[in-house]
């Protein structure tokens, strides 16, 4: 393997204590950021998901369950709810900024062209799941 295909992994714990430092420092503004960050970790997504071929939504819901981002997803046309989502903390509404990033980025690959997502709700603000509203064009 050479050094540019090596992943790393880190804890729910280690990802919770990273957001925490930026958000110490930024406070909101780091919630951008994490967006765009996982707009990056989106493309490998939407990468694996696109190589199982079949429907690319479903391929990619499974992938998010796979390496460990939510616990279970169902991504519709405009709409993804998923639950267990690992950057869920108690007191933390509306928190899921990278996942947020990795679905703009999945499905503007599915309907090729630069969307907008959304988290309408939040398991971290007390919901059942977190849901995320996808669109067209860009806020
Ligand atoms: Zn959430």
């Amino acid at each position: 393997m050479s050094p540019d295909e090596r992943t790393i992994s880190f804890s729910q714990q280690e990802l919770q204590e990273i957001k925490e430092i930026y958000q110490s420092v930024m406070n909101l503004a780091a919630n951008g950021l994490f967006c765009r960050a996982g707009q990056v970790l989106g493309q490998g997504i939407a990468k694996r998901a696109e190589q199982r071929g079949g429907s690319f939504l479903s391929a990619a819901a499974d992938v998010l369950v796979e390496e460990g981002w939510v616990t279970s997803a169902a991504l519709d046309r405009e709409l993804a709810k998923v639950e267990g989502c690992i950057e869920v903390h108690r007191d933390g509404d509306r928190s899921c900024n990278i996942l947020r990033g990795i679905l703009a980025e999945i499905y503007a690959r599915h309907y090729e062209t630069k969307l907008f997502c959304h988290e309408v709700e939040c398991a971290g603000g007390g919901a059942p799941r977190c849901s995320f509203q996808i669109r067209k064009g860009v806020l």
